[in-house]
């Protein structure tokens, strides 16, 4: 059973944040002593000071990352032993969910039901799944004549560099971490400056568990300065990236002026939620159009916030979902009643209420929604109606929970206003037609295709954007192990004796 709200902020008041990087085994300040703040959206209220690692301190890790591996301690283990404590890892996040969803929820403004789902779940649940690939990853033998034996092994790719995002932080380090540990990886992981702190504890946890020194450090600090110089280090092998389009390309150029690493992109997205003619306009397709534009404030890079809706649909959509909108509660993330809570930071809500006020000015119908009064960085869940696919709002990612409505003729309209965007994250289809929710779900150029249903699949299921939206890189699902992994031939000549 869930804890209280005073439970939560008992928890709260008891936590003592660490802020310290973490390299070797060890935690650490920055080699120049520099710090920063991380503070919770929610209150203003100052969490830690954390160390604000650069160039010198991504060094630092990454050499210490580079000898473990060397030694093979991590690397050459038996495959078992990387099991058994990738495991132990995913018993400790789920022992200790509570105090690591509360920190979460303090350091981000995400709501405390959030935060736990994906601490008492989903973070766990990929230690545990990557854990369990560790010692069922094959390689294979091409077939040859008897003169050979060609075996195809695979090897960890080495030093692996994380760079993360704000939106879901512990998630994100697990997406990362898991299964470039499985393999046999060490890694040097970047959070974002605003929410470093849940990837600090994990740090700790992961020690406990039995994580030797130098196969997992973390090094807090900037992007431009912590994030460029893993992208630019020489003996990072490869980097697994998740943000925006704009730094994503930058992660590319680095890796072209440096040693020529693999990159791994999981950026942007804009993505359609379509509802066919056919459609029925119920409970269960209303909770789903809300959940997929409303879900951590619209904060997420799958959010579905161009809703494409059948012309004869449109006004029991519109009303049915403004019913349903309403309901969400704005408020204090620690509570668990509350449904929608802060944005990030006072910068980003800005550039929200700047895309809200582009749609006003664009012409579009605002009917619900706009700033907050609440202190803190709150925007409540904004809808807009008669939003056309020239409008900003329609074609920008707005990263925030404000929702657009478009009027649609038919399916192929819908394909083509859904397909014409840079972005190739996700999107919905609604409709009771077997052969038009797979013609759609094929035609849609993008990583998932939901269909009578918003969701991004789950742990087995690949994740990652066509277009600009990704590399080719994959994270979940087996086809995560790619980012971490090389391929080696042997070319063994044979000669038939007895
Ligand atoms: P961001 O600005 O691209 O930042 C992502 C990470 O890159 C942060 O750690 C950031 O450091 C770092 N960074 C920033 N500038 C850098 C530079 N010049 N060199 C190296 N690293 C740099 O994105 P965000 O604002 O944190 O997150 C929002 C974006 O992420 C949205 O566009 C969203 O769609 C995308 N996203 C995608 C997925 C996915 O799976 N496809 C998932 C979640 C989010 P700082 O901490 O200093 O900013
Ligand atoms: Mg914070």
């Amino acid at each position: 059973m869930s804890l209280s709200y005073k439970e939560f902020q008992t928890i709260a008041v008891g936590l003592r944040p660490n802020g310290k990087a973490f390299i070797d085994g060890e935690f650490c300040d920055a080699v120049d002593r520099s710090t920063f703040v991380s503070s919770n959206p929610a209150t203003g209220e100052i969490l830690a000071e954390i160390a604000h690692c650069k160039a010198a301190d991504v060094d630092r890790a990454v050499s210490a990352a580079r000898r473990v591996f060397n030694e093979g301690t991590w690397s050459r283990a038996e495959p078992e032993e990387r099991k058994e404590i990738l495991l132990n890892v995913a018993r400790l996040v789920r022992e200790h969910k509570n105090e690591l969803a509360v920190l979460e929820s303090l350091d981000t403004g995400k709501t405390i039901n959030d935060c736990l789902d994906e601490i008492g779940g989903e973070v766990p649940n990929f230690f545990q799944w990557y854990a369990e690939l560790a010692d069922k990853t094959f390689g294979k033998i091409a077939p040859t004549g008897p003169g050979a034996m060609a075996l195809i092994t695979r090897e960890p790719a080495g030093v692996a560099g994380a760079v993360l995002p704000w939106n879901f932080p512990l998630v994100m380090a697990a997406w990362k971490i898991a299964p470039a540990l499985a393999v046999g990886c060490s890694a040097v992981i970047k959070p974002a400056e605003q929410t470093p702190l849940s990837t600090i504890r994990l740090a700790e946890l992961m020690q406990e568990a039995g994580v030797p020194a130098g196969v997992i450090n973390i090094v807090p600090g900037f992007g431009e300065t912590a994030g460029q110089a893993i992208g630019m280090h020489n003996d990072v092998d490869t980097v697994s990236f998740t943000g925006s389009t704009e730094v994503g390309r930058l992660f590319m150029r680095y890796s072209g002026e440096s040693n020529l690493k693999g990159v791994g992109l999981e950026m942007g997205g804009k993505s359609p939620f379509i509802v066919l003619e056919d459609a029925a306009i119920n409970d269960e397709l209303i909770e789903h159009a809300a959940m997929s534009a409303f879900w951590n404030g619209g904060q997420n890079c799958s959010a579905n916030m161009r809703q494409l809706i059948a012309k004869p649909l449109v006004e029991e959509f519109t009303s049915r979902i403004l019913e349903r909108v309403k309901a969400f509660k704005l408020g204090d993330p620690l509570d668990p009643a509350t449904d929608i809570g802060s944005m990030i930071t006072k910068e980003h809500k800005d550039m929200v209420m700047g895309y809200i006020q582009s749609g006003l000015d664009d012409g579009a119908n605002m009917i619900m929604g706009g700033g907050s009064d609440l202190p803190g960085h709150f925007i409540n869940p904004t809808v807009f109606r008669n939003v056309t696919p020239d409008m900003r709002i329609a074609k920008e990612e707005i990263f925030g929970p404000v929702l657009g409505i478009m009027a649609m003729e038919n399916g192929e309209e819908a394909l083509r206003i859904a397909s014409d965007t840079d972005y190739g994250l996700h999107a919905t289809v609604f409709t009771q037609d077997v052969d038009r929710a797979l013609h759609i779900a094929r035609a849609l150029p993008c990583g998932t295709v939901s269909v009578n249903g918003f969701s991004e699949g789950d742990i087995k299921t690949p994740f990652g954007g066509y277009k600009q939206s990704g590399s080719l890189a994959r994270d979940n699902g087996t086809e995560a192990l790619e980012q971490y992994l090389q391929t080696k031939t042997i070319w063994l000549h044979t000669q038939a004796k007895t």
